[in-house]
């Protein structure tokens, strides 16, 4: 085992392979506050990815609703129960990751899926928790809330599916950062399913090879978001490129979101594998359950994103996500309009951070016809 830093967990740890950090990472932010679970991301990514022989249970991008949704069945929770807690000190993990559990002889703590657990993609589909404490308008007991998980492979700086993988078929691409499997070299070992602990690399019974999220390669190589990214009715979600948190770049809006505001926060970085799919945590939950997920830096995270109408950068960047297909790996505001820009700085997309109101006569002359929706 080699010793590498993961700025996520603020400290040295374990790893099979020493640290190789790509010219540059495929990262990515999702605002949870605004996903509304229309699958749109799912099927266009099944559409474009996953519509072959043996692949019908595969879903490289899921959304399931937490605390009860999972896909496959249980894989939070089943890891979790492994890991036996976790310990933080600040934003120093105490605690061991997936690599510094490791069982004798394996490269990092996992479990299979039976067959039978990705069967239930939407099971626990919009399941609430809690209870209303007052002010509900009826006396029923009623839980309160839940929210939408987005989730695609998160491409990363340590992967466990290519460290577990006994013929070296998965690798990380130095020029972005994204992991792929290599289907010559793969025989199905499903080591990668095991180790990954997101469970985000799926076994193709009819190949008999593993395959997973690819991060639309093909697109990205052309400056342009991958699918389940474009699709996105919500406009939760911007593709981009992350810095090492001293390198961070204020005109980046990833770096500006994940390093310098700490609005976005990674999807268990506990685990230790130092995932880059960065997420906006949702701001009604009790943050003793997002703590968990998403690390201590929660409770301020919703702080500044709850500050938004008040900082007029952190509101203008915001309204970036979902505003062109074109990755957008600079941006600036001036006054009440914001750009993505590439990387010279040349304008893709100018968007107003508030839309003008138009509102119309109830009647409609012309057609001579009450209308129904006026705004
Ligand atoms: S999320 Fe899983 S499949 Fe994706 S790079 Fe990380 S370990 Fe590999
Ligand atoms: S398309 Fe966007 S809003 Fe709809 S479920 Fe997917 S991430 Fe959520």
């Amino acid at each position: 085992m080699a010793r590498v830093y993961n700025w996520q967990i603020g400290r040295e740890m374990s790893y099979w392979y020493p640290e190789s950090r790509p010219q540059k990472q495929f990262a990515a932010v999702f605002d949870i506050n605004k996903c509304i679970a229309c699958q749109t991301c799912t099927v266009a990514c099944k559409t474009t990815w996953t519509s072959g022989r043996g692949q019908e249970y595969m879903l490289w991008n899921n959304v399931e609703s937490k605390p009860y949704g999972c896909y496959p069945l249980a894989w939070d929770l089943k890891l979790l129960d492994m890991l036996n807690g976790q310990e933080w000190t600040g934003n120093r993990y105490d605690g061991q990751t997936i690599f510094e559990s490791a069982p004798a002889g394996e490269r990092a703590l996992g479990w299979r899926p039976e067959t039978q657990d990705y069967a239930y993609p939407n099971v626990g589909e919009d399941d609430c928790s809690g209870q209303v404490n007052g002010g509900a308008s009826f006396s029923m007991p009623h839980m309160n809330w839940f929210f939408y998980l987005a989730r695609i492979c998160n491409h990363c700086t340590y992967p466990s599916c290519l460290s577990s993988c006994p013929r070296s078929s998965i690798y990380k691409r130095p020029e972005d950062g994204i992991v792929l499997v290599d289907q010559g070299r793969c025989r199905g070992y499903q080591e990668c399913v095991r180790a990954c602990p997101y469970k985000k690399v799926f076994f193709n019974p009819m190949t008999g090879t593993s395959e997973k999220c690819i991060a639309c390669f093909p697109k990205i190589e052309q400056g342009i978001q991958p699918q389940c990214f474009v699709n996105c009715i919500g406009k939760i979600r911007m593709a981009g490129w992350i810095s090492k948190p001293e390198n961070a770049r204020a005109d980046n809006p990833i770096d500006y979101l994940v390093h310098i505001k700490k609005v976005a926060l990674p999807l268990f970085p506990q685990f230790g594998l130092e995932p880059n799919v960065y997420y906006i945590p949702p701001i009604h939950v009790p943050t003793s359950f997002t703590r968990q997920l998403f690390g201590p830096g929660v409770d301020e995270a919703i702080r500044t994103y709850r500050n938004a109408p008040n900082d007029r950068d952190l509101a203008g960047l915001l309204c970036l996500l979902g505003s062109s297909e074109m990755m957008m790996p600079r941006w600036k505001r001036q006054g009440d309009t914001v750009m993505g820009l590439d990387e010279k700085g040349v304008e893709l997309v100018r968007v107003p951070m508030n839309e003008p109101v138009h509102i119309r006569p109830a009647f409609d002359r012309l057609y001579q016809v009450q209308r129904t929706n006026c705004p």
